[in-house]
């Protein structure tokens, strides 16, 4: 099978024996296609991951191969995500899932670029679902990422009809906008880039451009799925005394918020990572009922590609990028 790895400052695809179940219990899937996520990139500029990491976890995939107690069978096709939480640690009880060391230890085998991946079965258990009918391929591989949204806007725990203000409108963060609409909130979104704040009004969601940020404009929360430095500082201009920034991007130099702001402002501070298995169950029930709209946010290419869609992703030239890697 044809996988793509991480080789220094490159990706490349390679030939690798097919994965088999062996034995083990689970499902052998072929995979349909496999968004690239933000974090992706960060592994593979910041030389997180090392050679060879295969990346990638936003998959849609069909079965093709299944020893599993769940109702899956061969020739399903299907979401999964890939971390499962454990759910009886100190972290699970208090509902911090993501920071689970079981959690961060289940991973889909090799990674979603890759022809074939091997799904345990916790994951068959916990976290795939068939896709739902009226949901094409590109619009399912939304799932995980959607999950993320789903959960960053659980944990900020906002009244209803709160004003909130997402700070980038990437692809996150016209997911983001969509999942605080579909909760109830009033959203406006900002950026610098005018295709991307059309996008966000073409979804009948108010944008605007960050520099024109009326003057004592005031949110009860800012989502933040941009850490520039210049996002920052927007946040902390726009966010009402008493509120609360929601941290959903890493910062290149690990700058943060001064603490005599939060003291004074009496501001919440808080992070939101991965999503729980009920995180992502909500997701792709929005997806379903048509609440978040993924249509136009990706950009297709091959496996063969993909140090392409790494580069456009990387210089903004696209939102998001979908590998195909089989009909
Ligand atoms: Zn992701
Ligand atoms: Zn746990």
């Amino acid at each position: 099978m044809k996988i793509a790895v991480i080789d220094d400052d490159k990706i490349v695809t390679k030939s690798t024996e097919d994965i088999k179940l062996d034995g083990r219990c689970g499902a052998i899937v072929k995979v349909l296609g496999c968004g690239l996520c933000g974090s992706d990139i960060v592994k593979f500029r910041e030389k997180i991951s090392g050679n060879g990491t295969v990346l990638g976890h936003e998959i849609v995939a069909q079965i093709v191969d299944i020893a599993s107690d769940t109702d899956f069978k061969s020739g399903d096709k299907i979401v999964t995500s890939h971390h499962i939480p454990c759910g009886t640690c100190n972290y699970c009880r208090h509902g911090n899932v993501s920071m689970c060391e079981h959690f961060k230890s289940t991973n889909i085998k090799p990674g979603g670029f890759s022809e074939r991946v091997y799904l345990s079965e916790e994951h068959l258990k916990n976290v795939a679902y068939k896709i739902p009918a009226n949901l094409t391929e590109v619009e399912a591989s939304f799932y995980e990422p959607l999950g993320c949204c789903v959960r960053a806007v659980k944990r900020a725990n906002l009244m209803q009809a709160s004003k909130v203000l997402v700070v980038g409108l990437g692809s996150i963060g016209i997911l983001m906008s969509q999942a605080l609409k579909a909760y109830g909130m009033r959203v406006t979104g900002c950026d610098l880039l005018s295709e991307r704040i059309n996008f966000l009004k073409n979804l009948e969601i108010e944008a605007i451009d960050s520099r024109d940020m009326p003057e004592g404009a005031k949110f009860d929360a800012i989502f933040m799925t941009s850490g520039a430095d210049k996002a920052l500082d927007v946040a902390l201009k726009a966010v009402r005394n008493g509120g609360t920034i929601l941290v959903f991007s890493s910062t290149p130099k690990n700058t943060g918020y001064p603490n005599n702001e939060i003291y004074y402002r009496e501001l919440t501070v808080l992070g939101s990572y991965s999503p729980s298995p009920a995180d992502l169950k909500d997701s792709l029930k929005f997806l379903a009922d048509g609440k978040v709209i993924v249509k136009n946010i990706s950009t297709e290419y091959s496996l063969d590609d993909i140090q392409k869609a790494f580069d456009d992703t990387i210089s903004n030239k696209i939102m998001k990028a979908y590998i195909k890697i089989n009909d």
